[in-house]
């Protein structure tokens, strides 16, 4: 094909791939491919990539964001679900040995093995399909995967709900639950233009730097993500009143009145007016 080295990114190549194998977007996958170096770029320096680092990429696609990856790291593995586009990897990436291609469901695959095997904390990078970032992030985080950070691109208003802070629009139980693994930040603002095919909607940089320990003491994990999720199921409602209605935390409304007094929290305080570390205060307060 006399394609150079990491330059699938240019939209001529990338159609040129595409038509050689004649291949057909598959919409349930959520592929949206890159096609914007410059936005290649700004994902590789935010990932921070050295040769001693190994990479898991999820859902590499046609390989664009790979070859770089693989220009740059120790090891690359790549998980792709589509065994469609495992021929064309097993072409763009000839020239790259330390890459491994897995055709599997990255949900279904023992993540954490495969890092522990690693032997050191990997660095997780990827355009992440859409309609699986949360369980996909959230499952990294909660089985305790051995990872240094997570440098992804989403969907515009989840990184922006990963990175609010107490008070705003966006604050809820994401922020809460990736606030307590990892440091959030946006790196890049990426519109539609820069992918094929378009996505409805606009996309986000966010790197996810863990924390070595959590940034607050809950005495019980499970217990305070579980009132975490009811204070914002109802988020009209009073704190208070959102968690006496939740049956399955089995509080009395005055044991949650007793406890905001304490914290010195108003009765008619509503949840997204808490930090994280005044809802594991809370959590600990519930469980004496
Ligand atoms: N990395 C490529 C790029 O930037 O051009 C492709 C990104 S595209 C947004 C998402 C990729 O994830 C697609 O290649 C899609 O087939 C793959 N994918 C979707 N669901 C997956 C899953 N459950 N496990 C692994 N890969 C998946």
């Amino acid at each position: 094909m006399g394609l150079k080295m990491a330059d699938l990114g240019i939209p001529r190549n990338t159609i040129q791939v595409l038509q050689k194998h004649q291949f057909v977007f598959q919409k349930k996958y959520g592929q949206n491919f890159l096609i914007d170096p410059k936005v290649l770029d700004r994902i590789i320096r935010a990932a921070d990539i050295t040769e001693e680092d190994s990479v898991l990429e999820i859902g590499p696609g046609i390989g664009t964001m790979t070859q770089y990856l693989a220009e740059r790291a120790g090891r690359v593995t790549a998980v792709e679900i589509d065994r469609n586009l495992i021929p064309i990897l097993e072409e763009t990436l000839a020239d790259y040995p330390n890459v491994t291609v897995v055709n599997q469901d990255i949900l279904k695959m023992d993540v954490k093995a495969f890092a522990e095997g690693e032997g050191r904390p990997v660095k997780v990078v990827a355009n992440l399909p859409y309609y699986i970032t949360t369980p996909i992030i959230m499952g990294l985080f909660e089985n305790h995967v051995p990872l240094e950070s997570i440098t992804v691109m989403v969907q515009k208003e989840v990184a922006c709900r990963m990175q609010a802070g107490p008070g705003t629009k966006d604050y809820g139980a994401l922020s809460l639950a990736v606030q307590y693994y990892a440091k959030p930040e946006i790196v890049a603002n990426v519109p539609p233009n820069c992918f094929m095919p378009r996505p409805d909607v606009g996309s986000a940089v966010i790197r996810m730097t863990r924390y070595e320990k959590p940034p607050v003491q809950a005495k019980d994990e499970g217990r305070m993500f579980a009132l975490i999720r009811a204070s914002f199921n109802q988020r009209r409602k009073t704190l208070a009143n959102s968690l006496g209605n939740a049956p399955e935390l089995g509080l009395s409304k005055e044991k949650i009145l007793q406890a905001l007094e304490k914290m010195r929290l108003p009765a008619a305080v509503r949840g997204e007016a808490l930090t994280l570390e005044q809802f594991a205060c809370l959590s600990n307060e519930l469980s004496k």
